[in-house]
Order: C-alpha cells, then sequence, then structure tokens
C-alpha cells in the first residue's frame, strides 16, 4: 500500500534541542534501519554539522543556520543514512578510508540499493510523487579529507578526529576533550551495532571498542538511539568484546 503524504504543515525531519548550541535531528517517517541521528552544533566562528541523513527532503532549510556564518559538514562514514543531504553543503569532510567513494556515492559503498529495496522504506511520503525506486545520493566530493588527529576548531572548542573503524573502514568520530562529548556515528550507539557488512570487520571493531572504553566522555550522541554516558560506554563495548 502506498505511503499517505506527510500531514500538511509537518516537516519530514524532526529536531531536538540537546542545549543552546546543539541541535538533534533524525527522520521520523523512515524505516527504522535506516533512522539515524544528526546534529547541527553552533560553533563560534563555524558551525558543524554531523552527518546528513538520507537525503529524501532538503535538510539545510531545517537547520537553524545563521546567515553568513561558515559551516562544515562531516560524514562519519559513508553510508546511505548518513551523507544523504551532503551534497547540499559547501564544505564537506568525511573520513579518509573511504574519501573517494563520495565523489559518485556507489551503491557498493552506500547501501542505497538496500534502502530501494525495502518492503516499506517509509511511513509517509517525503515528497508527493515521491518513490524508493528512483532513490539515489547525490555526489557529494569531499573538500576535506579527515584522518586520526586532525582538529576541527569551531573557534571557542575543537574537535579531535579519532579513527573509529569496525562498523565500515571509514568510521570516525569527533570528540571534543575539554568538554567530553564524542559523536560518534556507527562506530558506537546505544542500539543493536552492525558488523556484517562487507565493509565491516570484527577485529577492527574490537579494537575500536577497547579503545572507546578508556575515551573519559560526558556524553555521547551516535548515529542511532538514544545518548549516553560513560558507564553505558563502557558497557556497551564490554558486551561487543564478549559477542562469541
Ligand atoms: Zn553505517
Amino acid at each position: 500500500m502506498q505511503p499517505m503524504p506527510l500531514p500538511a504543515g509537518t516537516s519530514w525531519f524532526s529536531r531536538t534541542s540537546i542545549d543552546a548550541c546543539l541541535d538533534a535531528y533524525t527522520e521520523p517517517f523512515l524505516n527504522d534501519y535506516f533512522r539515524a541521528n544528526f546534529y547541527h552544533l553552533k560553533g563560534r566562528d563555524l558551525d558543524l554539522v554531523v552527518d546528513a541523513g538520507m537525503g529524501l527532503a532538503p535538510l539545510m532549510p531545517m537547520l537553524r543556520l545563521t546567515p553568513g556564518k561558515p559551516v562544515l559538514a562531516v560524514a562519519t562514514h559513508i553510508h546511505a543514512d548518513h551523507v544523504g543531504s551532503l551534497h547540499e553543503f559547501a564544505e564537506r569532510a568525511g573520513p579518509r578510508a573511504e574519501a573517494e567513494a563520495f565523489a559518485a556515492m556507489d551503491d557498493h559503498w552506500t547501501f542505497a540499493d538496500e534502502f530501494r529495496n525495502l518492503a516499506q522504506p517509509v511511513s509517509r511520503l517525503p515528497s508527493l510523487g515521491w518513490t524508493a525506486e528512483t532513490y539515489r545520493i547525490e555526489p557529494a566530493p569531499l573538500t576535506h579529507i579527515l584522518g586520526e588527529g586532525d582538529r576541527i576548531d569551531l573557534g571557542e572548542r575543537s574537535f579531535l578526529v579519532l579513527e573509529l573503524p569496525g562498523h565500515s573502514s571509514g568510521c570516525i568520530g569527533l570528540y571534543d576533550e575539554r568538554d567530553g562529548l564524542l559523536f560518534s556515528g556507527d562506530a558506537v550507539y546505544d542500539d543493536t551495532l552492525i558488523d556484517d557488512m562487507w565493509c565491516s570487520d570484527g577485529d577492527d571493531y574490537r579494537a575500536t571498542m577497547r579503545r572507546l572504553m578508556d575515551i573519559p566522555v560526558r556524553i555521547v550522541h551516535g548515529g542511532h538511539g538514544d545518548p549516553f554516558g560513560a558507564a553505558r560506554l563502557k558497557e556497551i563495548a564490554q558486551d561487543y568484546i564478549d559477542r562469541p
């Protein structure tokens, strides 16, 4: 059965204000498996957008941006649910290990074909006449390539780039060591972790989890699920390491 259109006045995206500087977004009418979190953090000199949803509706107009202020969009990895609207941003950063693939956004890298093949990709239509069969991710060649130890400076605070492979080879996290905020993408989140794709590696994932256990986070904002603190991070990491 064809889903209904969005109710009048309803956005495709939902926004949650975490604090005065940080908004979290998701796509409530999207299939659960592809429903990711993405974030807009206002810095003093630069705004950071962490991940960019599926690209089913324009994301930029939904963000509370300041006209004229620079924005850097960072993809934590190249999967469809994180890079769909990346092309809307002029400044686009992503991980070195997957960097070249952003110029083409092939299904092989993004798994967009899995989305097209879902029985129920959306519960409401993102726009009139929308169909999953024609879904493609717009190419978004990176303008900045990120690797371990790189820093993103927002003015009053900065984020260290952590390479956290396992879910995919490219997975990165952004960590503000002063504040303890970690944007973890799909490296770690409080829901079922996925490590059975061609781009996954269990040994890398275990090493990432051992590393994450020692990071003194205050809060983790992941690619899926709710935010969590240091104790839960240790539990999730230990559970993964203990998987048979
Ligand atoms: Zn992913």
